[in-house]
């Protein structure tokens, strides 16, 4: 098995982030549950802090860290739930396609301005027709001389109403049978005309973090902003797409630890018929469980990460990452919030919060089901 090798500049991130979030955060994240959105000054700050596009080289403005920064960031995030912040999309999808198929001039443009917050980063796949159906999207974008007029509609995109930037999946080539190959990736600058947003959509978790339709009529942009090669956006996304899946994986596990934390606690200090919930064996059998299940989710997502680091982790590893870790995240949260009884049911308790944000995470980035065939296909 593979060992992930942390040092002090890790700890010291650590503390970094941890103190950035008791400051900047928690204070105001039910607030934001409220409003459905952070603040804009959010990504300001966590710019400034250097919490922004950590793994991202120094010289596009990043923080040159490794990519175990990424982990320890989610880790001190889910300690308290504070899910509103879409900084995962931002920093570690939308910056690294730009950093892997964008244009040096695109990269020396977005990647600096990212990083300090001033820019949001969205990336636009789902439409209302289609989702898991990648190659099916309609959102169209028409070569014309120089430009391309880009006509369609998204939805459920994350950071939709804080978006400076947004990666479009388009379809460049509609000819009959042109499928995956048709598909390209462009930037659309949100004060393009014709470019507008729609609803902030409400969900039944993640409440403080924006999510939303996004419209394009005839928004005409440069060929210069389509990222990479024409009609090689769906293999960019097949590339990336294992990244992402580990990702949820990282929010996946470091939930679950959380989840596991507060529940020890609650059940060692609430009572029923005289002695702590914990001395009833159903609670001990059932943390136990719990605990185990968190253990081996911890070392398989441990070595996803060190293949990863090492460019191993290959399609099927990844979707089974995602799969495996995500289920159980849903199983470990049911069997935590039924340990808290009726407290376990009242938002202020984060294992309530948990249990309303977990359920996305079978879902989008590709959905248990889709995993399955990925990994179906590779038996
Ligand atoms: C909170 C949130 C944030 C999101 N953020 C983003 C974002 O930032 N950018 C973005 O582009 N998208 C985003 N999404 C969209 C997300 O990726 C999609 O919802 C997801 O890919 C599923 O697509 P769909 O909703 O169209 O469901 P569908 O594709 O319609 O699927 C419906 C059901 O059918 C099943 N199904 C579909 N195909 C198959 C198959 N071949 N075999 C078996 N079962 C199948 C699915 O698993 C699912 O259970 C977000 C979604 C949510 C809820």
């Amino acid at each position: 098995m593979d060992a992930l090798s942390y040092g002090s500049e890790h700890d010291q991130f650590r503390t970094t982030a941890r103190r950035f979030i008791e400051k900047e955060i928690a204070p105001y994240h039910a607030q934001w549950e409220k409003d459905g959105v952070v603040s804009r000054e959010l990504w300001r700050k966590a710019g400034q802090a250097g919490l922004l596009l950590t793994d991202i080289p120094a010289e596009y403005g990043g923080a040159g860290a490794d990519f175990l920064t990424i982990g320890i960031m989610t880790e001190e995030m889910m300690r308290g739930m504070y899910t509103g912040p879409g900084f995962r999309v931002h920093s570690d999808i939308v910056a690294r396609y730009i950093l892997h198929y964008g244009s040096e001039e695109q990269k020396r443009k977005w990647l600096p301005q990212m990083a300090s917050g001033e820019t949001v980063g969205a990336i636009a796949m789902t439409e209302p027709g289609t989702g898991s159906d990648l190659q099916s999207v309609r959102t169209m974008a028409v070569r014309d001389g120089d430009d391309y007029v880009i006509a369609g509609q998204k939805t459920f995109i994350t950071n939709g109403q804080h978006a400076d930037l947004i990666i479009v999946i388009c379809k460049t080539d509609t000819t009959a049978g042109a499928g995956a190959k048709g598909v390209s990736l462009i930037l659309v600058e949100a004060d393009r005309p014709g470019f507008s947003r729609g609803r902030n959509l409400e969900k039944i978790g993640l409440r403080a973090q924006d999510t939303s339709e996004l419209f394009f009529e005839q928004v005409r942009v440069p060929v210069s902003n389509r990222l990479g090669d024409e009609g090689r956006g769906f293999a960019y996304l097949m590339q990336e797409l294992p990244r992402e899946r580990l990702l949820i994986g990282i929010g996946a596990v470091a939930a679950m630890e959380a989840v596991l934390g507060w529940t020890l606690d609650y059940t060692k200090q609430r009572k029923a018929f005289g002695k702590p919930i914990i001395d009833f064996q159903n609670s001990r059998f059932k943390l136990a469980e719990v605990k185990t299940e968190v253990k081996i989710a911890r070392v398989f997502l441990d070595h996803c990460t060190a293949l990863h680091m090492k460019g191993a982790l290959d399609v099927p590893t990844a979707a089974m990452c995602k799969l495996w870790l995500t289920e159980t995240y849903g199983r470990v949260v049911d069997t935590c919030l039924q340990l808290h009884g009726g407290y376990g049911y009242m938002w202020e308790y984060p294992v309530a919060r948990a249990y309303a944000d977990a359920r996305v995470n079978r879902i989008f980035g590709g959905s248990s089901e889709i995993m399955k065939e990925i990994i179906g296909r590779s038996l």
